[in-house]
């Protein structure tokens, strides 16, 4: 790179600055307009917009645009079309139109629907969201839309997010005008999404089966080393690795990514990025840029990047942090414990909202992170439980709770704690939270959703946690309006909410037994599966938060409902069939070459034996090992058979069984049980095989080779 930082980022993104330089003023003053008042773009503005787009695309080497989006699949989806149009002479020029920018039709009849399909056009359309820049990625220029169906129900990730912010923006704007404040024009919510992932070298990755197709190893031993020394996290990174660092860090930036922290993670081979936090959308579209660059780049180091939520048994999975919080168009982040009484109120009033909300709707919390993946991280005592609750740190702890009591808070003085009067004592970043046991901490001036996982799009737990939060804040604005006297209304309203809804909130070990235990004894719900959690869809409550708010109707919300069980199944299969695959033509008959060496072994020394009068060469070894692995061998054998009959049994269910659910059950009760049992089997085969003879690379070798 013999460019600056500076002069780099951004460099590949039709962003403001190139905006305000490249068009006529009036058009960009009204596309900003536009874009700030969230308003559909008048077709003239576009068409000038489109033009200048498509200049500057060909400039930076584009021949190709495409509506980029986010359907259901959780990754991003691109069908590129090329800005050529025929003339009469046999040439062609480039165009680009501004109908062609806002609106795109691609079919939809080939992503989940959920049904939808079935009761609407198979057709879809993309729209662009102008409040997230285009780029060009790869030559093709990428305008980033929401994709609906022709009836206008949504079919991708980011519909829902945009409306949730939307509500989220209203009622949050309620409670400020409360506060007296009658400037604040808009509030939006803030992501900055901590990424993890595995880097292994890329020969080794392709010689198992198991990666390649799951995205996470279905057999390995654990190695002599795991990460018990802790020798990994923060330390020097590797050469390699720096090299990967280099790299992704310079194609995100191009891209106008604020790529900002890189680390080693805790598990050996793993590593970090934080980007610097945006608004919502943008952080998300952004993530997933991300994820898909840093696939891209690894390659080109001879590595792969992995994603998924637990790519090794016994290792620390990977997550995703979802730092969130709130702030006003005017700057201020309404989860920044404020200076004054009068702002300290307002930020009590946010935080017992949340508190408020993820009481309510653990629920729905708890299912915005469920996938198959996630299911392997979630409660092993390196993730957060499945369990949702909130940490707030010692300080916000004793605050609330003299609220609550109308005692004095003791770290201010000895008169009673009345919001809206005294000063709030500072409230330092709790540090009590180091061992990062808690799903959902708040950390100075942001709550952290730390379940996600790394592999999942975080457009569904960020548009969940809008939606939870603006009902609460909705709830609480419309007691306020009411009320005679604010002060006391607010501080009555806070005492209630937070005497009902503090059994949330935890401040302890997420990871101990006695938190399970605990947490049952006040009513938490925990909800250890996908299968589990993904019915809580339907639950009535559930319905009426999203339809009241515009972020789903009933039939959106039924749809992603089968689409995630359906998901969640689809998975499971393609492991199930991975792991037959691999026990019958590559383990099976490894193990079973290595037998005959052994038994050729023993009969060899045997032969030996009798044929030096007497000298006698014993063949324990190779009688224990041949007995051993035989017996393991028809375990394993018998195991597969029977998880093969599983899959065929499923293969009938997909055909006979309407019940989605019924079928993911079948998937967890069942093949995941039986694929666990064939494992233990193959893992003891790979502690006692030659290593020669054992067809998959090693958990050493993975973990360990870069
Ligand atoms: P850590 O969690 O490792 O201690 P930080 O707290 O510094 O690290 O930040 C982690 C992430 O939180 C970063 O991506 C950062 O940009 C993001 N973040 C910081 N402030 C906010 C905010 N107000 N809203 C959303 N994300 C934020
Ligand atoms: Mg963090």
């Amino acid at each position: 790179m013999n460019n600056t930082v500076p002069e780099i980022f951004g460099s590949m993104v039709f962003n403001d600055a190139i905006m305000r330089d490249k068009l006529p003023k009036d058009i960009y003053r009204s596309l900003k307009k536009t874009i700030e008042d969230g308003r559909d773009l008048d077709i003239a503005v576009a068409n000038v917009v489109a033009i200048a787009m498509k200049d500057w695309a060909i400039e930076k080497g584009a021949t190709h645009y495409t509506h980029w989006f986010q359907p259901m699949t959780g990754v991003t989806a691109e069908k590129h079309d090329s800005f050529i149009s025929p003339q009469h002479d046999g040439r062609v020029i480039m165009e680009f139109s501004g109908k062609e920018l806002i609106k795109g039709e691609p079919d939809a009849s080939s992503f989940p629907s959920g049904g939808l399909r079935a009761t609407f056009e198979a057709r879809g359309y993309t729209a662009w969201d102008p409040t997230s820049y285009a780029f060009v990625k790869d030559g093709v220029l990428c305008i980033p839309t929401a994709f609906c169906s022709y009836g206008g129900e949504a079919l991708d990730k980011k519909t829902p997010l945009l409306r949730s912010m939307e509500t989220l923006n209203e009622q949050a704007l309620r409670i400020l005008r409360l506060f007296d404040n009658q400037t604040v024009k808009r509030v939006v919510t803030t992501v900055g999404p901590e990424q993890e992932y595995f880097l292994i070298d890329r020969s080794l990755y392709e010689k198992r089966k198991d990666l390649i197709y799951c995205g996470r190893t279905l057999f390995g031993a654990r190695p002599p080393k795991g990460q018990e020394l802790d020798d990994h996290y923060f330390g020097a990174i590797k050469p390699r690795v720096q090299a990967f660092m280099k790299e992704l860090n310079e194609e995100l930036w191009k891209l106008g990514i604020m790529s900002k922290t890189e680390h080693n993670e805790v598990a050996p081979a793993q590593h970090e990025m934080a980007p610097i936090y945006d608004t919502a959308n943008i952080a998300i579209d952004h993530n997933q840029i991300t994820m898909e660059v840093m696939k891209k780049v690894a390659k080109r180091h001879d590595l792969v990047c992995l994603l998924h939520e637990k790519p090794f048994g016994g290792i620390n999975g990977s997550g995703k942090h979802n730092n969130w919080s709130m702030v006003t168009d005017q700057g201020v982040n309404l989860l920044e414990p404020g200076k004054s009484p009068h702002e300290n109120a307002q930020f009590l009033l946010f935080i017992t909202a949340i508190i408020k909300a993820v009481d309510e709707y653990q629920d729905l919390l708890r299912l915005s992170i469920a996938s198959a993946g996630n299911d392997h991280r979630l409660g092993a005592a390196e993730a957060p439980p499945a369990i949702m609750s909130i940490f707030l740190g010692d300080d916000l702890d004793a605050i609330l709770k003299s609220i609550e009591s109308g005692m004095a808070y003791s770290g201010h003085g000895t008169s009673r704690m009345d919001i809206g009067v005294h000063v709030l004592p500072n409230i330092p970043k709790d540090t009590t939270d180091r061992n990062r046991t808690s799903p959902f901490a708040f950390t100075g001036n942001k709550f952290e959703f730390r379940s996600c996982g790394s592999s999942m799009s975080v457009s569904g737990p960020n548009t969940i946690l809008n939606t939870i939060v603006a009902e609460a804040l909705r709830q609480f604005a419309d007691e306020l309006e009411e009320a005679e006297d604010f002060t006391d209304a607010l501080y009555d309203l806070l005492r209630r909410t937070i005497r009902k809804h503090k059994r949330i909130i935890f401040n302890g070990d997420g990871y101990s037994r006695d938190w399970e235990e605990e947490a049952k004894k006040r009513g938490l719900l925990n909800l250890p599966t996908t299968v589990d959690a993904l019915p809580m869809y339907l639950e009535p409550k559930n319905i009426e938060l999203f339809t009241t708010h515009h972020i789903l109707s009933e039939i959106e919300v039924r749809s992603r409902y089968e689409i995630e069980l359906e998901a969640y199944a689809k998975m499971i299969n393609i492991e199930g069939l991975t792991a037959v695959d691999m026990t019958k033509k590559e383990i099976l008959p490894a193990v079973n070459r290595y037998i005959c060496q052994l038994l050729e072994s023993a009969e060899y020394k045997q032969r030996l034996s009798e044929g030096r009068n007497g000298k006698a060469y014993s063949c324990g070894m190779e009688d224990e090992l041949i007995a051993l692995l035989s017996d393991l061998e028809d375990k394993a054998f018998s195991q597969v058979n029977k998880l093969e009959e599983l899959l065929s049994r499923l293969n009938s269910l997909y055909k006979e069984e309407p019940d989605k659910l019924k079928i993911a059950a079948f998937c967890r009760d069942s093949i995941i049980p039986a694929m666990q049992e064939l494992r233990e089997y193959i893992d003891t085969m790979e502690i006692n095989t030659d290593r020669k003879q054992w067809p998959l690379p090693s958990y050493g070798e993975l973990l360990f080779s870069i």
